[in-house]
């Protein structure tokens, strides 16, 4: 976390009933919409939940058994959005990209023209490290008249995001990705075609965005806010408006960069996959992953993050987000290589 995220998250809560929190978020609002591009009358909605609330308030109120969704399925995060459809009973296909395997633009040709109404998308699935050309997908929703969602939960601020070049509708991320405060909020940026489809459904009661878009308009959420991550949010929020987007975003390539760079000297291996700049997914041919984890945790107090099911001993994520500088990655380069020697 970023000092001053620490010094905010460290002081008494206000009361937030008030016209001054609602002042407050409604300049939070201007800010994270300016820092999307969002496009005129998009509105935002700031939920208490982690990332997944949103995901799972975007597929309730967003989609219903009418629609047929397009799913991208290559990791975790993009399996999560497809449970979610099948919890609600929506209808959907998945684009399944296997391990390793990075999303091939000519296959995915293949759902052009099928009726599809609407492509769930994370921006960054997470557990891969994969980047999605959105750009190009935003182009496939606009060519099929279809409805673009994209969870940006690990890629905003990391990576490329531009509701209006992109063409995107909705847009969702959480508090404790990039933004590097507490878990428990998360944030949802919606476009006119998203707005027609509110109220819809109807399936949510404590994520029904009617009832945030209205109270939003004060600046207040219809449940208890997660107040002090608000509060810190503001103040980071500030500070990408005042650095631009575009800085926001190279600072994260720079970093990935650096990184990646000074892998190249170690055993190790990266996926020949486009990847995000939140984070670098690294393999290990020639030791265990979870003993490597498990030997930088104990000794060290560094954390890498471990991967799931059949990738536990193969790949670990190291992370780009947050308060990082080239110093963290040059001491994690040389633990890392003390392990590996060994
Ligand atoms: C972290 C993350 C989420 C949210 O996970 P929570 O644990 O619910 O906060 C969703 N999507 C992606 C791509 C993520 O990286």
């Amino acid at each position: 976390m970023y000092p001053e995220t620490l010094r905010i998250e460290g002081t008494q809560l206000p009361y937030f009933r008030t016209p001054e929190f609602g002042d407050l978020m409604k300049e939070s609002e201007r800010w994270f919409l300016e820092s999307l591009n969002a496009p005129e009358g998009a509105s935002f909605i700031g939920l208490t939940s982690s990332g997944t609330g949103a995901m799972d308030a975007a597929v309730s109120n967003l989609l219903s058994e009418e629609d047929k969704v397009l799913v991208i399925n290559g990791g975790s995060f993009g399996a999560r959005f497809s449970h979610i459809c099948d919890h609600y009973g929506i209808p959907h296909e998945d684009y399944m990209i296997p391990f390793l395997h990075a999303f091939d633009r000519e296959e995915f040709e293949k759902y052009s023209g099928k009726e599809f109404t609407a492509l769930l998308v994370n921006a960054c699935d997470t557990s891969t490290g994969q980047l999605y050309d959105l750009d190009y997908l935003g182009d496939f929703c606009e060519r099929n008249g279809m409805l673009f969602i994209v969870d940006a939960v690990s890629a905003y601020l990391a990576d490329h995001i531009d509701m209006q070049s992109q063409h995107i509708d909705a847009v969702l991320t959480a508090s404790q990705k990039a933004l590097a405060l507490s878990p428990g909020a998360a944030l949802v940026c919606l476009g006119e075609k998203a707005l027609e489809r509110v109220g819809r459904g109807k399936r949510a009661y404590y994520f029904d965005f009617a009832d945030y878009l209205e109270n939003q308009k004060r600046g207040q959420p219809p449940f208890t806010s997660a107040v002090g991550t608000m509060l810190a949010l503001h103040e980071r929020l500030k500070t990408v408006n005042e650095k631009g987007i575009d800085a926001m975003n190279a600072l994260h390539a720079d970093r990935a960069s650096y990184f990646r760079s000074a892998l190249r000297e170690l055993p190790l291996q990266m996926p020949d996959i486009p990847l995000s700049n939140s984070c670098t997914p690294v393999l290990f041919p020639e030791r265990n992953a979870t003993e490597v984890y498990e030997a930088l945790s104990a000794k060290y107090g560094i954390y890498l993050t471990p991967s799931g099911g059949d990738w536990k001993d193969i790949q670990l994520r190291v992370g780009h987000l947050g308060n990082l500088d080239t110093e963290d990655y040059d001491d994690l380069i040389e633990k890392l290589k003390g392990e590996l020697d060994q």
